[in-house]
């Protein structure tokens, strides 16, 4: 059955067709990276997680972090534990690693903020 998604890789957001029962066909995009994301997005969707965790030491309490690459949606909750059970000490710098190959996943989480 042909899925409608839209497309989150610009700000144009082209309302695509993704019709898994023909290869995967999609229409309705402006340009050939719709037809990469709406294939990926049915195949095995993916996103970069970004989020916080805590801090100690510094005058803000929570971190902003994220994941270096995008992740498989279904390992979404389970990274989300990961991250809720982090407790950094500052000093900290942007792009320092906290957690290296997520899940098996190749990703990293790094922060994002430099916070003394
Ligand atoms: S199909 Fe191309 S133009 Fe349309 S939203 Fe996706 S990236 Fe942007």
């Amino acid at each position: 059955m042909v899925q409608e998604i839209i497309c989150i890789v610009c700000p144009r957001g082209c309302h695509l067709k993704v019709d898994p029962e023909n290869d995967y066909e999609v229409t309705g995009n402006s340009c050939p990276r719709g037809v990469t994301y709406g294939k990926a997005e049915l195949k095995n969707p993916t996103r970069v997680v970004t989020s916080t965790v805590k801090i100690k030491g510094a005058d803000l309490k929570r971190c902003p972090v994220k994941t270096d690459q995008p992740i498989p949606k279904a390992k979404m909750q389970e990274v989300m534990q990961l991250i809720n059970a982090v407790d950094l000490e500052a000093p900290v710098r942007v792009g320092d690693v906290i957690i290296e190959n997520i899940l098996d996943t190749e990703a990293k989480l790094v922060v994002c903020r430099d916070i003394g």
